[in-house]
């Protein structure tokens, strides 16, 4: 299947799953996974008109999102993997979405060069639905502090949660979940659903579906 093709499949897909719960196509957006996935392969899906991306390494994402970024213009890049405090000024640099901030640590360290570069990034809280203790992301119960700490302490620009469910797990119970905590902290977008369930996570109220792997075909590592 071509890269057309894919992408005219997926927003049928997304169509679908919003219609069945009356939700508007265009409150949904598409996250175009592009780790590890060479240049060339990025700038079939870009040719195509599509322009937001995601990237889970920051070392990965400057190689081939610098020269991208001074190529193509009104690209989105968000950043959805870990963030070493060591890594955060190319990060901010480079991003101008970062979808997992977890740790009060790394939301400091954010707010201090966010002012250094004078910018503001949009951020997104990343939330460890399943309690996994390998796993990154703050608890449940500890969502609605650390919204309120890096929104008053801070000042850091949140507007929304985002997860990544457990494997073995009905991904839907995690989706509700994410979706009631960014009710009750009223935060707008969710970055929920991959390419196995995104689905479920549009009739679940996601904003931002995360798609690798649907859109390029697997990752070879
Ligand atoms: C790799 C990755 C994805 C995309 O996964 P696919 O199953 O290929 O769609 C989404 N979100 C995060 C955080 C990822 O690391």
């Amino acid at each position: 299947m071509s890269y057309k093709e894919k992408l005219i499949e997926v927003q049928e897909a997304i169509n679908l799953a919003a219609a069945e719960v009356k939700r508007n196509t265009q409150d949904i957006s598409l996250v175009a996974v592009s780790k590890t996935q060479p240049i060339e392969k990025i700038e079939k899906l870009i040719s195509l008109g599509h322009r937001v991306f995601g990237e889970n390494r920051v070392q990965e994402a400057k190689t081939k999102w610098k020269p991208l970024k001074s190529k193509y213009d009104g690209l989105e890049l968000h950043l959805i993997g870990a963030l070493q405090t060591n890594k955060v000024k190319e990060a901010v640099a480079l991003f101008d979405v970062i979808e997992t901030v977890d740790r009060p640590k790394l939301a400091a360290a954010l707010s201090k060069e966010m002012s250094e570069q004078k910018v503001e990034i949009p951020c997104y809280i990343q939330v460890n639905t399943g309690e996994e203790k390998q796993k990154a992301g703050v608890y449940p119960e500890e969502t609605a502090d650390f919204v309120n700490y890096c929104r008053n302490d801070l000042n850091l620009n949140i507007i929304g949660l985002m997860c990544i469910p457990p494997a073995n797990e009905t991904p839907a119970l995690h989706f509700a979940l994410l979706a009631n905590i960014a009710k009750e902290t009223n935060l707008e977008n969710l970055s929920m659903g991959m390419s196995s369930d995104y689905d479920v996570a549009i009739k679940l109220g996601a904003t931002h579906i995360r798609l690798g792997t649907a859109l390029f075909g697997s990752r070879d590592t």
